[in-house]
Parts: C-alpha cells; sequence; structure tokens
C-alpha cells in the first residue's frame, strides 16, 4: 500500500453514543469481520469493558477497503472511553490523522465530546461529525447540528446523520474518511521511527506493542532501540491487527501494526515511547511522559491468609496495565497489604473489579487519597526537615519496598501517606492537585449544579449556553472534591442528565492540615488524614460519629476524638457496659464455659489495641473502606 492510500483515524465519543457500534460496522463492511459476529463489539475485549460499556484498553484494526477502482488501507485505532485515560486517548491520538467525532442524536453534545473535539482539534487533526442513532423515536440531528456548528465552528452541512445499529449512511462515513483525512506525511526511506501507542501482555509471546510508524520500516530479525528505555530489542514479529496479531513480513512508514521483541512487561514498551533502529537513532516524537497517577489507595486482603494469591493476582494484573503503581504497604489494623496509584477512580475501581472477576479476589480497598505536595520554606529547615522526612521515609521504604525516590536537598515534597506529612514549621506553602472539569446539563439544574460545585470548593472558569436549554460549565476543582462521590451527586441532583469530564490542570496553593483520631487520647495512625481546613470540621465529625457506631462498648468510657494539632474539633462519648460472659452459665457445664472464653480469646487475635482500648479489625474496615 502506498502511503497515499493510507488513511489513520479514531473514533471519538461520548460514552454510550454508538463508537464501538460504529467501529464493528465499519469491520463489518469492510469484510475484516463476518455479519456473524454482529453486535458482539469486537472492539472491546477486557468482561468489564462489555460491563460498563467503556473501553480501557485501545483496540485497533486495519481495513481494506475498494472506494472507486482504489484499495485503501485504513488503520482505525480505538481510544479508550473514559477522562481516567486522557493522556492515553492523546496519544493514540497523535497516531491519527483525523478522528470520526460521534454525538447521539437525542442526548446531543456531552462533557467527553467537548474534552475528545479539544484533543482532537489540538493535536490539528480532521474532524468528520457523525450525528447517530437517528433511527431513536426521539432523535433530533438537527438540534445536535446546531450545538456542533456552535461550539465546535464545523458547519451543520457537514455532519452526516446515521445509524450505526442499522447501518444507516454508515458506508457515506467510510467514504468521507477517504476523502477529508490526509494520508500520513512520512516515508518509508527514512530511519525507523515508531510510535508506541497501547501494549498489552500474553503469557505466551511477552509484551505486544501496537506501533504507527512515522518513518522507515520494520521486519523480523532488526535491532531496535526504545528512545525512553534505551533498551535495545530484536524484532521477533510484526504485523497487522485485523483486530487479532496477523503477522506479515514487514511494516511500512505510515501503516500501523504490532510488534513482538522479547519485552518482558509492559513498562518496556510505554505509551507514547518512540522506537529506532540500532545505530540509527532519531529525535523522538514530543510529549512523552510516564502516566502519573492521581488516586492513590490502600488494598489489604480479607484475610491475612490470602496474602500470597492476592500478591500473585496483582503482579500478573499489572503486568498488562503498566498505569498502575504498586508498592508494599502494612497497617497496623489491616496487616500486610499494598499502596496502589491509579490514573483516576474508575481507573481504580476497573482495576478492583478485574481482580475479583478475573482473579476471584476479595479485597478491603481503603478511601482514596490524592498526592499532595509541600514546598519547604528556609534553607535550614529545608535541610532539617527533608533530612527527616527522607530518613523516615527512607526506613519506611527499607521495610516495605517501597520504590525510595531521592527527594533530598529538593524544596518540594509529594504526600502520598498522612504519616509523611511535614510540620508546619518548615513548610512554606502546601499544594494540591487541580482538574479543570466540563459539565454539560441542561439549564434547569444550574442552579443544584453550581451550588454544588462551590461545595466542592470549585472556582467556574467558563459557562455557555450551547443551545436554547442546555449548558456547558467548566470549574477548576481541587481533585480530591471529585475523587469520591462527586460523579454519583451529580447525576443524582441531575436525574442522571448532567455529565461531566475532566483533566489534569495542574498544583495549586491550599490550607492543608493534617487530621489525627485519637482513641481516649492515644492517636490512631491509620486514620489520620491530609484535608483542606474548611472541611476538617465536618470529615472529623463524620469519622467520629462512625468509630463511635463501630467499636463495641467496653468496660470503661471511650472518648473519641478529631484534632488538629492540640485543638480538638469534634468528639464522641462511648458509654462503658459491663459484659460478663460466663455469667449465663455460671455452675453450669465447664466445656461451655471454656468454650465461650476460647471464642472471645480468638476475637481478640483481630483486636488491635490503641492504649487500653481493643478495636476489632472490623470497625476499622468499616471506617477506612470505600463506600
Ligand atoms: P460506546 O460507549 O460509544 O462504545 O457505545 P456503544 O457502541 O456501546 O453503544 C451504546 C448503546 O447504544 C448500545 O446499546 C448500542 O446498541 C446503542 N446504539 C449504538 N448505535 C445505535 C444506533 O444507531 N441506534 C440505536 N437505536 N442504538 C444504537
Ligand atoms: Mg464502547
Amino acid at each position: 500500500y502506498p502511503v497515499e492510500s493510507i488513511r489513520n483515524f479514531s473514533i471519538i465519543a461520548h460514552v454510550d453514543h454508538g463508537k464501538s457500534t460504529l467501529a464493528d460496522r465499519l469491520l463489518e463492511i469492510t469484510g475484516t469481520i463476518s455479519k456473524t459476529d454482529r453486535n458482539k463489539q469486537v472492539l472491546d475485549k477486557l468482561q468489564v469493558e462489555r460491563e460498563r460499556g467503556i473501553t480501557v484498553k485501545a483496540q485497533s484494526a486495519s481495513l481494506f477497503y475498494n472506494h472507486e477502482g482504489i484499495n485503501y488501507l485504513l488503520n482505525l485505532i480505538d481510544t479508550p472511553g473514559h477522562v481516567d485515560f486522557s493522556y492515553e486517548v492523546s496519544r493514540s491520538l497523535s497516531a491519527c490523522q483525523g478522528v470520526i467525532l460521534v454525538v447521539d442524536a437525542n442526548e446531543g453534545i456531552q462533557a467527553q465530546t467537548v474534552a475528545n473535539f479539544y484533543l482532537a482539534f489540538e493535536a490539528q487533526l480532521s474532524i468528520i461529525p457523525v450525528i447517530n442513532k437517528i433511527d431513536l423515536k426521539n432523535a433530533d440531528p438537527e438540534r445536535v447540528e446546531k450545538q456542533i456548528e456552535k461550539l465546535f465552528d464545523i458547519p451543520r452541512d457537514d455532519c452526516i446523520r446515521i445509524s450505526a445499529k442499522q447501518g444507516t449512511n454508515v458506508e457515506k462515513v467510510l467514504q468521507k474518511v477517504i476523502e477529508k483525512i490526509p494520508p500520513p506525511q512520512c516515508n518509508s526511506a527514512d530511519p525507523l521511527k515508531a510510535l508506541v501507542f497501547d501494549s498489552t501482555f500474553d503469557h505466551y509471546r511477552g509484551v505486544i506493542a501496537n506501533i504507527a510508524l512515522f518513518g522507515g520500516e520494520i521486519a523480523k530479525g532488526q535491532k531496535i532501540v526504545s528512545a525512553h528505555t534505551k533498551k535495545r530489542y530484536e524484532v521477533n514479529e510484526v504485523g497487522i491487527l485485523t483486530p487479532n496479531e496477523q503477522p506479515t513480513h514487514k511494516l511500512y512508514a505510515g501503516q500501523v501494526g504490532y510488534l513482538i521483541a522479547g519485552m518482558k512487561e509492559v513498562t518496556e514498551a510505554q505509551i507514547g515511547d518512540t522506537l529506532f533502529l540500532y545505530k540509527q537513532p532519531v529525535e523522538p516524537l514530543p510529549g512523552f511522559k510516564s502516566a502519573k497517577p492521581m488516586v492513590f489507595a490502600g488494598m489489604y486482603p480479607i484475610d491475612q491468609t490470602e496474602y500470597n494469591n492476592l500478591k500473585s493476582a496483582l503482579e500478573r494484573l499489572t503486568l498488562n496495565d503498566s498505569s498502575v503503581t504498586v508498592h508494599r504497604d502494612s497497617s497496623l489494623a489491616l496487616g500486610a497489604g499494598w499502596r496502589l496509584g491509579f490514573l483516576g477512580l474508575l481507573h481504580m475501581e476497573v482495576f478492583n473489579q478485574r481482580l475479583e472477576q478475573e482473579y476471584n479476589m476479595s479485597v478491603i480497598l481503603t478511601a482514596p487519597t490524592v498526592p499532595y505536595k509541600a514546598v519547604l520554606s528556609s534553607a535550614k529547615l529545608i535541610k532539617w526537615e527533608c533530612r527527616r522526612h527522607t530518613l523516615l521515609y527512607y526506613f519506611k521504604c527499607l521495610l516495605t519496598g517501597l520504590h525510595y525516590k531521592q527527594e533530598y536537598g529538593k524544596d518540594e515534597i509529594t504526600i502520598i501517606n498522612p504519616a509523611q506529612f511535614p510540620d508546619k514549621l518548615s513548610v512554606s506553602e502546601y499544594l494540591e492537585p487541580t482538574v479543570l472539569g466540563t459539565i454539560v446539563t441542561p439549564h434547569e439544574y444550574i442552579g443544584k449544579i453550581i451550588t454544588l460545585c462551590q461545595d466542592r470548593r470549585a472556582v467556574q472558569k467558563d459557562m455557555l449556553y450551547i443551545d436554547e436549554n442546555r449548558v456547558m460549565l467548566k470549574y477548576l476543582f481541587p481533585l480530591n472534591e471529585i475523587v469520591v462521590d462527586f460523579y454519583d451527586a451529580l447525576k443524582s441532583l441531575s436525574s442522571g442528565y448532567a455529565s461531566f469530564d475532566y483533566e489534569d490542570a495542574g498544583y495549586q496553593s491550599a490550607d492543608l492540615i493534617k487530621m489525627d483520631i485519637l482513641v481516649n487520647g492515644n492517636p490512631v495512625e491509620e486514620l489520620a488524614t491530609v484535608i483542606h481546613k474548611d472541611k476538617a470540621y465536618a470529615a472529623g465529625k463524620l469519622l467520629c460519629e462512625r468509630l463511635k457506631e463501630t467499636i463495641p462498648r467496653q468496660l470503661f468510657e471511650i472518648a473519641i476524638q478529631a484534632a488538629i494539632g492540640k485543638k480538638i474539633i469534634a468528639r464522641e462519648t462511648l458509654k462503658a457496659y459491663r459484659k460478663n460472659v460466663v455469667a449465663k452459665c455460671y455452675g453450669g457445664d465447664i466445656t461451655r464455659r471454656m468454650k465461650l472464653l476460647k471464642r472471645q480469646a480468638e476475637g481478640k487475635r483481630l483486636m488491635r489495641k490503641i492504649g487500653n482500648v481493643e478495636v476489632p479489625r472490623d470497625a476499622f474496615i468499616r471506617v477506612l473502606k470505600r463506600e
């Protein structure tokens, strides 16, 4: 295939607007899959993807299509369908010259439509607007075309009205792809330059990297180098995706395909990396950055005897997902476990669900936290605090096998664990991660949504009517305010009509404090949290109340308190209770008495002693666990 007859494109859409259905239909029309596979959503491979109707891992396919006597090679590059993966979306898009933007004729433009449009627009790709589901009774393609014109400045006449489900006008979309999307600009005579836009792990063959060739050609036996890791490999196999791997002799500039080269971990073929031939280095493609976890949570086996099983399940699962970070951790209450880092909340849920479904593991996942930062003040204090911080951290790393990162001498430290919260005296500023959120909603919910956003310390950046009764709002959110239940709150107050998407927006200054929980005056390490000053009172009160409910009464009164430094901000009191287990069988049968005492001793094993107070493991699980 000469470069002029190649088209590399993606389909982008808000969730459920019909991306997978359209992709299936394109595969069918081009004879890539047979009609018997109909409605199987061939490109969504994982079970959780089918269930949730989202794409987690991009799946791509090469289509062969004859148009007006010319054979075209159309490479459909599937992108993940959720904000948590927006870095991966932008990487997959950089392998394309154009996109099909799918909008539901009934729902119109939604938050993800806006976010995806801008990713494609910024990458200077040709955009083919498609209005899907015109077969629906309530379809209003005219209205959606107006929205597209108003918000994206695309003439309404350019929109193609289709029904992916019934196949109406789908062929027109293919023709538009050929007409409107330019072929890739590259040359097989140049040195090899291949972009890794996805990678998966196969137990038999190792890492399978999906690549797009921006120059040169590649074949079995050649020696290649990763620009990111500088490691050298010999190519074992190359081929195209149809959508299953089909080996070919060579891949040429402009083509999209896969490569197997003895890479053992997906971290060796990171998304965004550039591959080149050994001894023929090229300028790497721009924009590479390692995926950076933004949401952290503790993971513990429900039963410690399951530790090793969970460990091997985690190892196998992370083989396929290099964006999850795993560090050993331990908690006095929950035992040995891990601290995991995820790209976002959905990523965390998907990971957890895969553990359950594919490995039959049930685990305790603690409430998620975000990475804060502290900027240290005077040089003297910096040294001292860094030394204290790094020493403490270093020992903790030694104990837990955490990947120790040298922070000494830097004036900024990252806090992913409240135990690392540096002393206020040595800190000039605390920083928290933020995101720019896009909300699209029918206008009747604006009032409630604005209140919700203000409640979450968000700052309005934009507000725009996209038609008479639909509004787009943009807010700058502190990330930690949306990681827990923002999406659910938004959905429930808008009866499900508002949609939400966000992108990384860097760090901002924040009034952070460390809140301790005290049980009879003794701090409970695992319940300490880093929190914004304004939120501490409410959060402290809630934690105390929940603890009061979950700790069983004991022989003496127990004070449960939340404190900032020395200042108590909330208190609950658990009244004393006299429990005499053996009283009931006083003078009774001795074996029964022994049995009861034994049961009590067993119960004690699961207790954690805080000062003189015994707290059952269950209580911690209930307080710490994500709802
Ligand atoms: P995705 O999340 O963008 O991949 O969306 P899917 O392709 O999974 O489609 C979401 C839902 O919309 C599925 O139930 C599809 O059957 C349905 N759907 C997709 N295209 C059409 C269409 O043209 N007409 C109708 N009526 N339903 C459609
Ligand atoms: Mg889909």
